[in-house]
């Protein structure tokens, strides 16, 4: 793919204006068609040329948005947990394998697909505002393996549920309270929307338990900010 010259690679640095916590993690936005090389040789995972050139045309725009939205919705995690965001340098490596969107909390490095973004890809695709909630979703992972819970209640309550969903309660409800704070309450639907079409229906379940009752992720964000 004669793409690969065109690797783009944007950091992005925390705002001192925007956090007063100012532990803003430095999440660095990379795509590199080469990275997908690999995984675009197995069958039934080739990676359309166009495909590439629409994400890299993209990218500016997804990096902006993940600008203004990002120290906000870190500024509203730390407010609302009364925590610090782990200040370590983030990777957020974007691809278009036919892989789920991943946090690897030990290295700090996560992987957003950012294949249903794109308009070559699907007729109706996701907003890039979407892909940032992914990429916010992937970095709580990392802030959660930081500030572990310790004997909750409500994960003994919900024992007999899946692993994944388990592994999601708290970090959803947190997630919902973040973007009510921020006053974002469109982007919240769609967050619920398109991850309860994720394959598995464990984002599904996850969310039916913390949205039970209106205030049920309250529940969770009390656990949170113990
Ligand atoms: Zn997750």
């Amino acid at each position: 793919m004669r793409a690969i010259r065109n690797a783009f690679v944007a950091a992005l640095i925390g705002f001192a204006a925007c956090s007063s916590q100012a532990s803003f993690p430095h999440v660095k936005v990379v795509y590199e068609v080469s990275d997908d090389l690999a995984c675009s040789k197995l069958p039934g995972d080739s990676i359309k040329e166009e495909w590439s050139a629409e994400l890299l045309s993209r990218e500016p725009e997804f990096v902006k948005l993940w600008q203004i939205e990002g120290p906000r919705l870190v500024a509203a995690t730390e407010t609302i947990t009364g925590k610090d965001f782990p200040s370590q340098e983030v990777t957020a490596r974007l691809t278009l394998c036919k892989l789920p969107s991943e946090s690897f909390p030990d290295t700090g490095r996560v992987t957003i697909n950012m294949r249903y973004a794109l308009k070559s890809f699907t007729p109706e695709p996701v907003s890039l505002r979407y892909k940032v909630d992914t990429l916010f979703h992937e970095i709580l992972h990392i802030f959660l393996f930081r500030h572990p819970i310790e004997n909750s209640a409500l994960l003994k309550e919900h024992a007999a549920e899946n692993e994944r969903v388990r592994d999601h309660l708290h970090l959803l409800a947190l997630q919902k309270a973040v973007l009510l704070r921020v006053n974002e309450p469109d982007a919240l639907k769609e967050v619920i929307a398109v991850d309860s079409m994720l394959p598995g229906g464990y984002y599904k379940r996850a969310w039916e338990l913390v949205n039970a009752t209106d205030t049920e992720y309250l529940k969770y964000v009390g656990e949170l900010s113990k």
